[in-house]
């Protein structure tokens, strides 16, 4: 059966015009030639604040200071969280060393990079929980120098919150600039930094298009579009929490789509109903987010069976996936696209965002095809090593001898022959 769209998307994230690449450019092409100067003028520029840049010891304690007691547990409680999931994570991996052919042994080893630069978006909302997700686990992996970089507010710096949560998290330095400008520091190696070996973190358009056009000569974590979610919903669904959690992902901004794939038409048509009234009850700016949202890419799609709507949801891969319908572990096997999964209506994206243990930062429009999100490994750099005794390479450097003369390549091949030649003079090879 085809699948009717009960709602329809009139946008999607990528017939969203803003094309902010010649800017985004251009900044940062003026950052790299005028250095730390320039950086502080796009910082007045796009965000009125000329205070000081790196958080000295002082600053940072003093912003910890005006953290309320029991936000500071939650956020201890949360990094605790990431930490332990980050922790499982690299125990996955370990060093490998395998004997190829008697004499020849080859193995992989990992090594975390050295510089992770962390951007905490800071625009819109204080992503509190972004500094924790990417500052923890950039710890954990073991990387020596941990910068976090979050827009300051005009006349406040840094969100304390944000402060504290860095700090206690790992960050070896906290740096108050935001936007291209913060990216571009961190990359650079402004204001004293080292130049940043991997930039992670989500942030806006201007962010993710400054980590994209530097990808190359830094790593990057993923290019991150807007953020989206699918909930998969049989007639078992609490139509109030299915409504409920759409709207709570529609709230990150305009343009983040969230999906209804559904088999139970009378479920659709009630969380229809009711999404647009609990947008309405949100906070006028969040409501505005989630109502744009909701109007311009929100889909509601009616599928036959649990099959079709396996297959709908892999086809949108979504970065953030609900299910809430029966057999769970049915579901658990079958879904194959997704940055992180939320099985039953116990469990919610928002504790995956803030504080469950799960990675925040991951894949959207769709990259969740070919990776997932933001892990320990995203940190380490997977590296083999080889070594061999004369007999154990000595099959070896016949092959390379032959297969590099084919190619043409003449001085590969007579690096494999002065071995032969020295270590089996009395034999010949052809
Ligand atoms: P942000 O920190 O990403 O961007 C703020 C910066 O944008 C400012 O410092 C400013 O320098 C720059 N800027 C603003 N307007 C500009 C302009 N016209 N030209 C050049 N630079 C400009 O904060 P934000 O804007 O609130 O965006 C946060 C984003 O992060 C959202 O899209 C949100 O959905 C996303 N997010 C995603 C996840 C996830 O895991 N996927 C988690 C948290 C946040």
């Amino acid at each position: 059966m085809a699948l009717e769209y009960l709602k329809k998307a009139t946008l999607t994230s990528t017939s969203d015009a803003s094309n902010v690449h010649d800017l985004v450019v251009g900044i940062l092409n003026d950052i790299e030639a005028g250095g730390d100067s320039k950086a502080l003028e796009y910082a007045a520029k796009f965000d009125k604040y000329e205070g000081s840049v790196m958080l000295s010891p002082e600053e940072i304690e003093a912003a910890c200071a005006l953290v309320p007691a029991k936000l500071k547990r939650d956020i201890d409680f949360a990094h605790a969280n990431v930490k332990k999931f980050a922790e499982a994570q690299k125990a996955t991996l370990t060093d490998i060393e395998v004997e190829i052919v008697p004499g020849l042994l080859a193995g992989q080893k990992t090594i975390p990079v050295d510089a992770a630069g962390c951007y905490v978006p800071g625009g819109r909302y204080s992503h509190i929980a972004s500094a924790v997700m990417t500052v923890t686990t950039a710890k954990v992996a073991g990387c020596s120098h941990i910068v976090a970089c979050s827009p300051p507010r005009p006349g406040v710096g840094v969100a304390p919150a944000i402060v504290y949560a860095a700090h206690v998290c790992g960050a070896d330095k906290i740096m108050a600039m935001g936007g291209v400008q913060g990216v571009a520091a961190m990359t650079f190696g402004l204001f004293g930094l080292p130049k940043a070996n991997i930039l992670v973190g989500p942030g806006n358009q201007f962010v993710a298009e400054a980590k994209r056009i530097l990808f190359g000569r830094v790593g990057i974590d993923m290019f991150a579009g807007p953020t989206d979610s699918l909930v998969l919903a049989d007639k078992t669904a609490d139509p109030f929490i299915v409504a409920t959690d759409l709207v709570s992902q529609a709230e990150h901004g305009y343009n983040s789509p969230v999906w209804l794939v559904t088999d139970d038409r009378a479920l659709a048509e009630k969380v229809m109903e009711l999404v647009p009234e609990l947008i309405a009850d949100l906070p006028k700016l969040n409501s505005e987010n989630a109502a744009a949202a909701w109007r311009d890419y929100a889909e509601v799609i009616l599928c036959a069976d649990r099959e079709e709507m396996a297959k709908t949801s892999d086809d949108y891969a979504p970065e953030h996936l609900t299910v809430q319908a029966e057999d769970l572990d049915w579901w658990l096997e079958n879904l194959n696209c997704y940055g992180s999964l939320f099985l039953g209506e116990e469990t919610t994206v928002s504790y995956g965002d803030k504080a469950s243990g799960t990675n925040h930062v991951l894949p959207t429009s769709r990259a969740a095809t070919y990776t997932g999100g933001l892990s320990v490994h995203k940190y380490m750099k997977i590296v083999t090593w080889q070594r061999a005794t004369r007999e154990g390479a000595k099959d070896v450097a016949i092959a390379t001898a032959r297969i590099s003369r084919l190619e043409g390549m003449e001085g590969h091949a007579r690096a494999a022959d002065v071995r032969l030649a020295k270590y089996f003079p009395d034999e010949t090879f052809d």
